[in-house]
Formats: structure tokens, sequence, C-alpha cells
């Protein structure tokens, strides 16, 4: 059975159950497995088998074990292909709300509902989210059980594309529109969970992305996609992600390490970029962030480089396995329109240009992987100027955009929002 700790190793291990309600280790820190376990499974062509596979070692001796097929078949109920051949591009942006953090948000708050069925609990959970972060959690945790989500975004500062997905649930995912910055939002919610009594009333907790409930799921699309293209080709590939907090490169490192057919992983980063920094410096030196086009990756200071040197303990390890570099907005644009033309009108959204910036520049003609993190139509400003022509919306995500917008309006108290 695994336990849990922190990556402050200040506090007591805990069961993956303790760790998915909790969120955040009482010392600060996050959440990682004491050791990550060697697995031996076969390609399958259904994806939910191989996430349950890769996950039962996780989950072993936790009262999840016994629920953790079933949450991972309702979970992962739609498509996730490799587009391409040798260079391959992973989509993982088939969910309802169009980008790869559909897969962490439903498994954690399938998790959590069968923690709190268990438990014979309920909770709120609040989110502050600037965009893209808070539609993924209100649409995972939308119907689920004895669980009230309130989502906090800034007035007039997100698209009207991410506001109507924020917007459009009810039921047990209340919206609510704060006049202030997403730095107001954050400190509300901050505040509300210093308040002691609010807490215990309410039951609050997090579905943020450092929440292990919703990392090691990540995992599980690497295992399948690694699996799938060893199958047909016999090659490992390199695996390219687009990254921003270091939370899904971190899932690609654990699903490598638990022996899945993957070469190596390879990192790349809009203009922020401590991370490149510290690979030639050896000085690690966070950031205030940038705004760049690949705006769900401007992070100055990545929440989960903790679990990225609890993985890689010195800088000699770390720059063993740890590659990366800084794509800048006029190339991301050079590169979606590159992608365009030469791959028979396959358009990819700002952040997955990154990635297959850094194929073709670093890796070309090897045997690769690039993580596309979010549909293009998300980002159809920026996109369709670049090719010249309107890009399809999914239709799970035109769904959500013709349904009806409910929300409050608050200031920026907490107590206004219970
Ligand atoms: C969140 C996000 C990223 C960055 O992922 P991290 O896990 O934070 O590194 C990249 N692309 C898109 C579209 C995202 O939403």
């Amino acid at each position: 059975m695994i336990k849990y700790i922190s990556t402050r190793s200040n506090a007591d291990s805990v069961t993956i159950s303790e760790a998915v309600l909790k969120g955040l280790a009482p010392d600060g820190g996050l959440f990682i497995p004491e050791k990550i376990p060697a697995v031996n499974i076969l390609y399958n062509n259904s994806y939910s088998k191989v996430a349950s596979q890769v996950l039962a070692p996780y989950f072993e001796g936790d009262p999840l074990e016994a629920d953790l097929a079933k949450i991972c078949e309702s979970a992962f109920d739609f498509p996730v292909p490799l587009h391409g051949g040798k260079a391959a591009t992973l989509e993982l942006y088939h969910g309802p709300t169009a980008a790869f953090k559909d897969f962490g948000a439903r498994f954690l708050a399938r998790a959590m509902e069968a923690i709190l069925e268990r438990q014979g609990r309920k909770v709120t959970i609040l989110v502050a989210t600037s965009g893209d972060t808070g539609s993924a959690v209100a649409a995972a945790f939308y119907g689920r059980k004895n669980i009230d989500v309130k989502v906090l975004f800034p007035k007039g500062l997100v698209s009207a594309r991410q506001k109507k997905q924020l917007t459009c649930w009810g039921g047990n995912v209340q919206a609510y529109e704060v006049s202030g910055t997403f730095d107001d939002c954050q400190k509300m919610v901050k505040d509300a969970f210093m308040d002691k009594s609010l807490c215990e009333k309410f039951g609050l907790s997090s579905a943020n992305s450092i929440n292990l409930g919703r990392l090691l799921p990540q995992a599980t699309y690497y295992a399948f996609a690694s699996l799938k293209y060893y199958e047909e080709t016999g090659e490992k590939p390199v695996i390219i992600v687009p990254s921003g907090n270091v939370g899904n490169c971190t899932a690609a490192y654990y699903a490598k390490i638990m022996g899945l057919p993957i070469e190596q992983v390879a990192l790349a980063f809009n203009a922020n970029k401590p991370i490149v920094d510290y690979l030639a410096s050896g000085k690690y030196v966070p950031r205030h962030s940038i705004h760049t086009l690949a705006n769900a990756m401007d992070v100055g200071a990545p929440s989960n480089i903790e679990r990225l040197f609890a993985l890689f303990t010195d800088c000699e390890s770390f720059k063993a396995n740890v590659e990366g570099w800084s794509v800048d907005d006029d190339t991301i644009l050079k590169t979606i329109r590159e992608t365009f033309e030469t791959d028979n009108g396959y358009v990819i959204c700002p952040h997955t240009a990154c990635g297959e910036r850094v194929r073709r520049d670093h890796f070309a003609g090897k045997p690769t992987i690039v993580a596309a993190t979010a549909h293009p139509a998300k980002f159809d400003t920026i996109v369709e100027p670049v090719i010249g022509k309107p890009v399809e919306v999914p239709a799970s995500l035109a769904e959500l955009l013709a349904k009806k917008s409910d929300y409050r309006s608050t200031g920026t108290d907490y107590h206004e929002i219970f």
C-alpha cells in the first residue's frame, strides 16, 4: 500500500483518500506518492481499462480501490485520439470543456463523490478562476452528489466564451462575478479557508490543480498513448508537454518512471521560463508571470515545481531528466501557420504550438508525441486570423455555449457568497 507524503516532509503520511480530500498537505507542501510503483501493462484499446490499471497501485488498500474501475469508466468516456504517424499529436481536448484539464477534474469529482458517500459527508468547493480551470471544475462537479461548488471569476476579465462556460451550470454549481481582479477572487477563497467556523459549517474544500486526485489521472493518457505508439511502431516516443504549472509534465514523468514505453519527457514553455533559466544557470528563481498568447501557461512560479524537485532532487539529476525550451508569441503564430500548411490543414491551439515548435526544432525525424492541451476553437480569435478560416467548434463545447447563463454579482468580501 502506497503512502502519501508532503513534498516538505514535515507532515504525517496519509492515504490516497485523505490526500484527495485535503488537497494541500498541512505543512503547505504538495502530496506525492512515497514511491512510484512499477507496472507491466499491455496495450488495450479501451482507454478506461488502461487507466484503471495505471492507477490501481496508487489506490491499493484504500476504500476507493473498489470504485476505481467504475470511476475511470465514467470519467473517461470521450475519445483520446493520436493524430499523425511518427510525429504524433495526442488530442487531449475531446472532453466537455475541450482541454486536458477535463481528465483530472472529472476523475477528482467522481473520486470525491465516492469518498463522501462512504463517509456520509458533504463539502462545498471554492474555486477562483481566471478562465479555464474553473470551467473544467464546474463541468466536472456538476450533478455530483453531496458536493456544492462556488466558482468566482473577475468581472470583465474573462472572455465571452469562458464566461459562458463558467455560468451555464446552475444546480449544485453557483457562479459569482466578482467586481475585482483574479487576485481578489483568490483572496476571497483564501480568507474563507482561514475562517475556521465557516470551514466547519460548509466543509470547505478545494479542487485546484495541485490536488493529487487531478494529477495522477493525467498519467493515464501518457500510458495509453505511449502503449499505442509502441504497439504500432515498435519505438518509444519522446513526449513533449506544453507546460505552465508543470503538473501535466509531472504526470508524464510518473508514467515514464512506472515503466511505460516513453523514451524521454521534454517540456515546452511560452515566454514564462523559470525552468529553462534554471537549466541554464543552476539557480531556480520564480518570477512574476508574463502575458502571452498561450495564456493557460502564463505561470512565473509553477506550483508543481516542488513535485519535480522531489523526483529529481539535485541539479545534476534534474538536468539529466528535464529538458525544456521557451517559445515566444511570434513563433507561436508562425508555428500554427506552419503546421496548418505542412500537415494538411491541421489546426492547433497556441499552447500546443509551443510543443510543436519544440518538436520541429529539437526532435525532427525522431519518434515523438506532442500533447495537444486544448482545442483550437477555444482560441478562435488567435487562430482564425492566422489560418484564414473559421475553426469548427466541437459539439460538446457548442452545447455548453448554447446554454443559458446564470450567475450572481458580488463584491470582494467572502461573506457575500455564503
Ligand atoms: C493548464 C494548461 C496548460 C499547462 O499545464 P500545466 O499542468 O499547468 O503545466 C497548458 N495548456 C492548456 C490549454 C492548459 O489549460
